[in-house]
């Protein structure tokens, strides 16, 4: 324990492992998983979701290699044969939008609200420490290490002169993070880690995605610009047109030649046009044409409408966006209206997205629990758009794909019922269609394999397709009797209901076990992660110092460990609560 930290309660927070790096060597076995070269799935429910191929009550799925070769009843094989009676046999689960570097966060910011610049908000008038929320912890304390002055722009407050993540932590949160989701059934994931603060990060990163066995969209983000103060400490994202040396082209040349791997790339890519980040001069491209440039998948938070009009404005940016994926669509409303979505509610943003062939993700927990607006699911389908579900951050939420569907299909309902009422609508606005437990399977699976530009490799169980599936044990004591199969996944299941998980033909769990990994040691070198950037926080800055927040139990800051440890946002508008026994 480092001497003169106000750390307390040694064995959950230990600044003395920052001396120590964990090794990155975390299989048990390189060739585990690999089986023979065909492998049947065989006697369970199949869940294809492809109307061409079909669902069955009883089923067989042939994989052959990387790929499903055929879906049907008694099929006959030369094949490993895995007894999948009494389970729901479907595909991966795929979230769109993950920043994956906060595992190394979890639950850090729990009750934290998101900060947006809304004047009648009294709350939340700026973001400013000493007030804690999403922004001032995540996004200054533990990413950049940066707390920039607002009464004086350009001039921290406080900055410890790096990161305090070091590209370690990158890589065992990127690799942590694709395990986890992969034990939740999530077999494809798109990582947008704001991180990329040197090449060193970045790569890091990418080897962490690819290293898991996860098949990801590695979307390629800002970190911080360091560079003018530091000339170690160079900056390259997002890279420069026609130049394959450094940013978007360099990863492009480097790690994504291929199309044909597991990680592909995407990029977090500006609208407007680049500022080259070695002269700092404005290109006469916009991020959009130089992410196509180089084969990059777009995918972008566009947290109100006026982004998107303003993204559809500039010429550069095209009028086919079937490689767009927007995330974080609330406030997309023409009108100041709640969004509840009924048929009167307009939107050009929507109108926008819908005709260009663009693609919407939800992160319908993280906008409930941080303020973000409301998720809008029912603008979303009212514009004929199946949007795809992500977990966003696991500093404050969980990425379980079981939950993000729990929150979809509740969130619509409940909006949907509370306006059949009178006395909570007495101005009879039309209620609109409730969703149904196969649509937000659809929307956990095929708009997220869409929003990927995966669908032509998975998101159903389809000849042709890679083998990415879930195999799903229905007789448990949770579940049975199963009286209904998409009804069982949404409203019943949990992770614990995951058996087996396939990526791209290769068993990557099975019987509840990640296959061929040293999970012990990799949580161990988590926590010993972690314990290092908090030493990092905890240690002398360049400048400034930092206050004491409001949660924070210490100065300088460390979370709060057994109370709430983020903004606590109490309620003055009721009474204090009593307990009453
Ligand atoms: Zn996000």
């Amino acid at each position: 324990m480092a001497a003169g930290t106000a750390i307390t309660g040694a064995g959950f927070f230990d600044t003395a492992s920052a001396a120590g790096s964990p090794s990155n060597d975390y299989k048990t076995d390189a060739r585990a998983g690999s089986v023979g070269p065909r492998i049947l799935l065989k006697g369970g429910i199949v869940l294809s979701l492809d109307k061409k191929v079909g669902d069955f009550e009883k089923a067989d799925v042939l994989i052959e290699g990387k790929k499903i070769v055929a879906v049907g009843p008694n099929l006959k094989a030369d094949a490993q044969v895995i007894d999948c009676s009494g389970t729901i046999v479907m595909p991966g689960f795929i979230s769109t939008h993950h920043h994956q570097y906060e595992v190394l966060l979890r639950s850090l910011t729990t009750d934290a609200i998101h900060v947006r610049p809304i004047p009648a908000d009294e709350e939340q008038p700026k973001a400013v420490w000493p007030l804690e929320t999403y922004t001032t912890v995540v996004q200054e304390i533990w990413t950049p290490g940066r707390m920039p002055n607002p009464a004086a722009p350009g001039t921290p407050i406080w900055d410890l002169g790096r990161p305090p993540y070091d590209p370690e932590a990158c890589y065992l949160a990127e690799l942590v993070a694709s395990l986890s989701q992969i034990t939740q059934g999530i077999t494809t994931s798109t990582d947008t880690s704001q991180s990329s603060h040197t090449p060193e990060y970045t790569d890091a990163m990418i080897k962490g995605l690819f290293d898991s066995g996860q098949r990801a969209v590695f979307a390629y983000s800002p970190g911080t610009d360091r560079s003018a103060q530091f000339p170690d400490q160079p900056y390259e994202w997002p890279g420069r047109s026609g130049d394959a040396s450094f940013g978007l082209g360099r990863l492009a040349k480097t790690y994504f030649s291929s199309r044909d791997q597991l990680v592909t790339l995407g990029a977090w890519a500006d609208w407007k046009p680049v500022v080259d980040p070695k002269t700092r001069q404005t290109q006469n491209y916009t991020g959009w044409q130089l992410a196509r440039e180089f084969g990059a998948l777009i995918n972008n938070h566009a947290a109100h409408g006026q982004m998107v009009r303003d993204m559809a404005a500039e010429p550069r940016n095209g009028t086919d966006w079937s490689d767009v994926t927007l995330v974080h669509c609330n406030l997309w409303q023409d009108e100041p209206v709640a969004q509840i979505g009924v048929n009167n509610v307009k939107s050009r943003a929507w109108q926008i997205l819908s005709e260009r062939g663009g693609h919407a993700s939800i992160a319908p927990l993280i906008e409930m629990q941080m303020r973000h607006g409301m998720p809008p699911f029912q603008l979303c389908l009212n514009y004929g758009i199946l949007p795809s579900l992500s977990p966003d951050i696991e500093a404050n939420m969980t990425a379980n794909p079981f939950s993000l569907m729990r929150g979809a299909y509740t969130l619509q309902r409940a909006l949907a019922n509370d306006l059949v009422y009178p006395l909570s609508d007495p101005n009879r606005l039309p209620v609109p269609q409730l969703v149904s437990s196969r649509q937000v399977i659809e929307m956990m699976t095929i708009a997220g394999a869409a929003g990927s530009g995966l669908l032509d490799k998975v998101g159903t169980l389809t000849p042709g397709k890679e083998a990415d599936i879930v195999v799903l044990d229905a007789n448990t004591i949770n579940t049975a009797p199963m009286n209904n199969v998409p009804g069982t996944i949404v409203t019943l299941m949990e992770s614990r209901n995951v058996r087996d998980v396939l990526i791209a033909g290769k068993i990557v769990y099975r019987q509840g076990k990640l296959v061929g990994w040293d999970v012990d040691k990799l949580v161990r070198d988590i926590n010993r992660a972690r314990d290092r950037v908090l030493a990092r926080i905890n240690g002398p800055a360049l400048v400034g110092k930092l206050p004491q927040g409001l949660n924070s139990k210490s100065n300088p800051y460390r979370p709060n460990f057994m109370d709430s440890n983020g903004y606590k946002g109490q309620n003055t508008t009721a009474p204090e609560y009593v307990l009453r026994p």
